[in-house]
């Protein structure tokens, strides 16, 4: 479970997350919706701990992100250990950012070998298999300018599952392809879905959401303005700023 409690982030003044409060259990699958700026990417930042929240606190399967306890406190980890515990934790990014000069499978097989997880025959021979999961086993030679938007975004995620994540942070996966790429990732999240991994999405693609999501958050002024399960939240949304942002991108 990801669980995020009680979370203030600013920039100088600018309170960006105005005291967040997420439980997601194991196997969910949530999709965060919100006008420019509301804070979306911000919070997935936070569950990784790219950003450090200056209030309020996040776990990840029971461990504290970020922290240890002491004492009676908590203590700050090391950057070793933040970065140990960041590997747990898939992010798809927006633009993919693949090694440019690394073949798709060794994108795919660096984390595990650079984590000690896996030799590197292992490594290779797990690569190629989420490769092919995803669709793309007979291009694991090709170099990230070789391929598609759509193919580079699908090594990505490959790349994420190479290290069993507990949970996958997706910050729109697909709003930097060509609309005819957009289904393609889709398609394969649609499948990590359905098997039961938990994901985080932030995405416009509201057919999607509707599709995939078990629940809906809808954010706002870095706060959750309202959140359920599709139906709800998509077709008899109670909040006027949610009605308001459907009203814009339906
Ligand atoms: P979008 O839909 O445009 O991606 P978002 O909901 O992901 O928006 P965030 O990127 O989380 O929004 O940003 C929330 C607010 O925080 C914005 O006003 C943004 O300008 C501000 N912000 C984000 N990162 C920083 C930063 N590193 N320094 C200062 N301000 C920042
Ligand atoms: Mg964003």
């Amino acid at each position: 479970a990801v669980e995020v409690h009680g979370v203030h982030k600013w920039y100088g003044a600018h309170h960006v997350l105005d005291g967040i409060d997420l439980t997601i259990r194991p196997g969910e699958v949530t999709v965060i919706l919100g006008p420019s700026g509301s804070g979306k990417s911000t919070l997935l930042r936070v569950i990784n701990h790219l950003e450090k929240p200056e209030a309020g606190h996040v776990s990840v399967g029971g461990e504290p992100i970020g922290v240890r306890r002491h004492g009676k406190g908590l203590k700050e980890l090391s950057e070793r250990a933040i970065l140990a515990q960041r590997s747990r934790i898939g992010f798809v990014f927006q633009n993919f950012n693949l090694f440019p000069h690394l073949t798709a499978l060794d994108n795919v097989a660096a984390a595990p070998v650079a984590t000690g997880r896996l030799s590197r025959g292992a490594a290779r021979e797990l690569a190629r298999e989420l490769l092919d999961r995803v669709g793309l086993g007979d291009r694991a030679g090709a170099y990230p300018r070789q391929l598609s938007g759509g193919q580079q975004q699908r090594v990505a995620i490959a790349r994420a599952l190479a290290l069993r994540p507990g949970v996958i942070l997706f910050d729109e996966p697909t709003s930097a392809l060509d609309p005819e790429l957009v289904g393609e990732v889709l398609s394969v999240i649609k499948d990590l879905a359905a098997g039961g991994t938990t994901l985080v999405i932030v995405t416009h693609e509201i057919g999607f959401a509707r599709e995939v999501a078990d629940r809906i958050v809808f954010l706002d002024g870095g706060r959750v303005v309202e959140q359920g399960p599709p139906a709800q939240v998509l077709d008899n949304p109670s909040h006027p700023r949610t009605r308001d942002f459907l009203s814009k991108v339906l």
